[in-house]
């Protein structure tokens, strides 16, 4: 596919606009400068945003991590199953799972409120660059500029807090010493579960088809945003009314066809593309393949200790999933990027713009490269020993524990009682969530593993700590051994009552505590510290030369890219679309519920519900006029732009109307995050039909379909 490319610039905007047939996730200020119609846009721009009204922008929200949409005028927001199920967890028992068996409210009273969860409606954004970048007009050290702009960023929004106190106000970096936006916000606080169907819908497929396509999973749910009875934003109560939305999305259950026109609004979290490509080595070399080879040992090990212990494994499922999610999806930055040749190609990309250049500015490209790729290089050598001391110390309950308890310790002989009984009252608490999750038997099998990693790190990724304390003999294997054996033997520092004692009685002890772990930590600390200011003050630095980095690509290549997502407001458009995962291999875009049914039983992640199983069976589609499965859609695919955060997006036809949505994207599209294509970036929808049907038909919530106004 050729990229169309219509440049337009806005100087109000800061920055320029490449506009292309697809990919993208342009800022929703920026909309208005795209030719949306030629893409396929039926409705008028204006009636998606506004700057000084109403627009289908006001039906979405930032709901939690994800986003979510009105789909009445009583505050109904649909979102995804995994946005929102986990809400359901303080309201399940063992005899009445409701995270497994899901919820209908059916009534407005039976509504259940989800503690944390918060929805944000935007309310207006401005360009407030000027005042955000006043100072540093003549300051060419990147750091001091850098250190002026976060201040005038605080008082700037300390002065917006004041004069809009009922406001949420955030000021986000659009381009790096560039472009700053101001937005705010409503924050609507009761939002309560409205039907969240069976978990073996909403997840069908479970780890097994994440990031994956074909899919059959009926990732949905509707919560329902409450607020006071004067209309504004309140805490929970029981007599807090639904919220009533300026707009809320009308629904087309008539479905669209491959290559359709698609939109999304929704908050896309973060991606990585204004970057130079020695932060793509860094990912490919360092991050990706460690962190995804950790997780992948923990997650084995976590099951294979969980197959004997039935209790650790219902304790440890969200951990798995969360952890299963990251390692699936670096594994799948991992593959693509390699087989694109990702960073080759961001290299000759860099060698383009030096070229492109004047002579002063590609002097000052090469330089700016230079230092960061120096930077880059510094990172990369300490890498492995960074992320092993992150990791080590947020795993191992046992090593935070040690650590913890010496903070107290250092606190009693070098604070002031105040602010010592302040170190002591905050470290505690963490004290009492480490004794609550600790579980020996794996954290003795992480530690190990930890130090056999450790065993065979070289130069300066070497652990001083470890050579002083450990390795000091040839027989490291053996020494390790023998140290996990006597360290998880017996120990003090497993007895929360005695530690509590010390802690509490005699603080002055604690430093004479004979204690493995403690000993550990004491001769890891100070590298480990070090090593993490380091990669602090690395990373310091290469911000600092962003601003000139991204200044001097955008003139090379007029504008030809767009800010990273920083989880604030975007649309992003495409085309319903298969794709080719390999070679002689095509994609479809559209499953249906047969599939769901084909894949029933395959593995513990598919199981067919019950009254799905039954509905197929019975051939009952209500008022579809469907002949059979074949015929009931259940997930699309389609080539947008989007990363994390875009979960529980809609998807809307050129009418801005609702068919599908969004909760995941391919394997291969996980490297979108760094860079988008048109050959493996898409994104997978559930398609709205199948949430009518599974509503109304499933799980007997007609009383929704009316409440959106759907008569079928
Ligand atoms: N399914 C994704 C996740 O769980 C969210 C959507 C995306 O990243 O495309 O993180």
């Amino acid at each position: 596919m050729n990229r169309r490319y219509l440049k337009c610039f806005s100087l109000a905007l800061l920055f320029s606009l490449h506009l292309w047939a697809e990919g993208g996730m342009y800022p929703i200020n920026t909309i208005g400068s795209l030719n949306l119609k030629k893409e396929g846009l039926k409705m008028d721009v204006k009636d998606i945003y506004n700057p000084s009204g109403k627009g289908l922008i006001k039906a979405v929200v930032q709901l939690g991590g994800c986003t979510g949409s009105f789909v009445s005028d009583k505050g109904l927001i649909i979102t995804n199953h995994h946005c929102a199920f986990g809400g359901l967890e303080p309201y399940s028992t063992p005899g009445n799972n409701l995270l497994e068996k899901g919820y209908v409210a059916g009534s407005q009273e039976k509504e259940l409120p989800i503690k944390g969860l918060t929805c944000k409606i935007l309310i207006s954004n401005t360009d407030v660059s000027t005042d955000i970048l006043k100072g540093t007009e003549s300051v060419s050290d990147g750091v001091l500029k850098k250190n002026i702009i976060a201040k005038n960023i605080a008082s700037y929004k300390a002065a917006e807090v004041l004069k809009n106190p009922d406001y949420t106000i955030e000021i986000a970096e659009m381009l790096p010493g560039k472009s700053y936006m101001l937005f705010r916000y409503i924050t609507i606080k009761d939002i309560r579960i409205v039907y969240i169907p069976a978990r073996n819908i909403g997840e069908f497929g479970g780890e097994s088809d994440n990031w994956e396509w074909p899919r059959h999973t009926g990732d949905f749910s509707f919560v329902r945003a409450y607020v006071g009875k004067d209309g504004k934003s309140a805490d929970y109560s029981q007599d807090n009314v639904p919220f009533h939305p300026e707009e809320f999305l009308n629904i087309n259950a008539k479905g669209l066809a491959e290559n359709d026109f698609v939109f999304i609004v929704g908050y896309p979290g973060r991606t990585f593309r204004n970057l130079p490509a020695d932060f793509i080595k860094m990912q490919e070399e360092f991050t990706l393949p460690y962190i995804s080879d950790l997780y992948t040992w923990e997650i084995n090990t976590i099951k294979s200790l969980g197959a004997g212990d039935a209790k650790f494994m219902i304790k440890n499922e969200p951990k798995i999933k969360q952890l299963a999610n990251v390692e699936k999806n670096y594994k799948g930055k991992l593959k693509t990027m390699r087989s694109i040749a990702l960073y080759k190609s961001r290299l000759e990309e860099e060698q383009k713009i030096a070229n492109k250049l004047n002579i002063e500015q590609s002097a000052r490209f090469k330089n700016n490269l230079n230092k960061s790729n120096a930077l880059y290089a510094s990172m990369g050598s300490i890498a492995f020993k960074s992320y092993w001391y992150n990791n080590l110390y947020s795993e191992s309950k046992a090593i935070a524990l040690a650590d913890n308890i010496r903070t107290i310790s250092n606190a009693f002989r070098t604070m002031k009682t105040e602010e010592y009984n302040k170190i002591k009252k905050n470290t505690l608490s963490l004290i009492r969530s480490q004794y609550k999750s600790i579980y020996v038997s794996y954290d003795s099998i992480f530690l190990k593993k930890m130090l056999l990693d450790a065993s065979n790190f070289s130069g300066s990724n070497m652990v001083p700590g470890l050579n002083t304390l450990l390795f000091k003999n040839e027989n490291k294997m053996q020494v390790i051994r023998e140290y996990i054996a006597k360290a998880y033997k017996k120990n003090l520092i497993f007895d929360s009552t005695s530690i509590f004692k010390i802690i509490n009685d005699k603080p002055e002890k604690i430093e004479k505590l004979k204690d493995p772990f403690m000993d550990l930590v004491k001769n890891l600390n100070k590298d480990y510290h070090e090593t993490d200011s380091l990669m602090t003050y690395y990373k310091a630095q290469l911000d600092a030369l962003l601003p000139e980095y991204v200044d001097l690509r955008m003139e090379a290549l007029g504008g030809d890219f767009l800010p990273d997502a920083n989880r604030t407001l975007r649309l992003t458009y495409g085309y319903i679309r298969g794709y080719h995962p390999s070679d002689a291999t095509y994609c479809t875009p559209f499953t249906t519920v047969r599939g769901m049914a084909e894949k029933d039983g395959a593995a513990p992640d598919y199981r067919l519900n019950e009254d799905i199983a039954r509905l197929l069976n019975q051939n009952a589609f209500g008022a579809y006029k469907l002949k059979d499965k074949n015929d009931l859609p259940m997930c699309l695919l389609y080539n947008t732009d989007t990363t994390g955060g875009n979960s529980g997006s809609p998807l809307l036809d050129g009418n801005g109307q609702l068919i599908g949505i969004n909760f995941d994207r391919c394997l291969e599209a996980t490297v979108n995050d760094y860079a988008w294509n048109e050959s493996y970036s898409r994104s997978i929808a559930v398609d709205i039909r199948f949430v009518l049907w599974t509503t109304s038909m499933v799980s007997g919530a007609d009383y929704l379909l009316k409440e959106m106004y759907i008569t079928q």
